[in-house]
């Protein structure tokens, strides 16, 4: 069905993907054998043994939540630590996986400065600083009613990344906010255009370089070289 609607790859994703953990490897097979790449959108907390099982099988990519501190797994999510996601995080990057972090910052639950300046650490020391860090915009829904995230505490928390040294920070889920494009880490060129989930405009030059200084941009190759593949 992917290849008859012309996709380039699987993402599993909603609500998440580990629940469907024996049907991503028998499908990732698949998709791979057809030339598709693979993709999960996860809370990250599996064991690196689950891990390795999806890398074999063909996972590419995966976008890992990191919903806070210790103490943000313990009270919101009944979860003892956040050990296991920043160890699921490191070993995908020691395996090669294309690996992005994201942080739903929800109001009165992570949304202090202290907390977002120690996962921005904790980020770096385990992930570099090329890996994308993005903070998206929570909204009430279901049982929890505080205000959606303000904006200005989204933008502190991109400061308060690119005051650390991390060189893609992103905000999401506030569509035509200029920092939902990407923005060239050594000379601050504007490199992709977005908004929302649509890509309005890509000036990445051949070899994913950046037109204006050269630099390479540590992102997938979608644009540039067929077929798809990573850097
Ligand atoms: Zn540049």
């Amino acid at each position: 069905m992917a290849k008859r609607a012309g996709d380039e790859g699987l993402c599993i994703s909603f609500t998440e993907p580990l629940m469907l953990f024996e049907y991503s490897l028998e499908v990732f097979k698949l998709a791979r054998q057809q030339g598709l790449y693979n993709t999960y959108v996860s809370n990250g907390y599996l064991t690196l043994e689950a891990l390795r099982e999806l890398k074999k099988a063909g996972l590419d990519a995966i976008k890992i939540d990191v919903k806070g501190d210790r103490e943000v797994y313990r009270r919101f999510c009944a979860a003892p630590s956040d050990e296991p996601v920043w160890s699921t995080a490191r070993e995908a990057k020691r395996l090669g996986l294309h690996v992005e972090i994201v942080n739903l910052m929800v109001t009165g639950v992570n949304d202090q400065e202290e907390q977002v300046r120690g996962l921005v650490r904790r980020h770096l020391k385990e992930l570099g600083a090329y890996t994308p860090l993005h903070f998206t915009r929570y909204y009430p829904a279901f049982k929890f009613n505080a205000p959606p995230t303000s904006v200005s505490k989204l933008e502190a928390a991109y400061k308060v990344a690119k005051e650390e040294g991390l060189l893609y920070v992103y905000l999401g889920n506030v569509p035509g906010h200029r920092y939902e494009n990407t923005y060239c880490h050594e000379c601050g060129q504007l490199i992709i255009r977005r908004e929302g989930f649509k890509v309005l405009e890509c000036r990445l030059v051949k070899d994913n370089r950046c037109p204006s200084c050269g630099a390479a941009i540590p992102i997938v190759g979608r644009y540039v070289s067929k077929p798809w593949r990573f850097l």
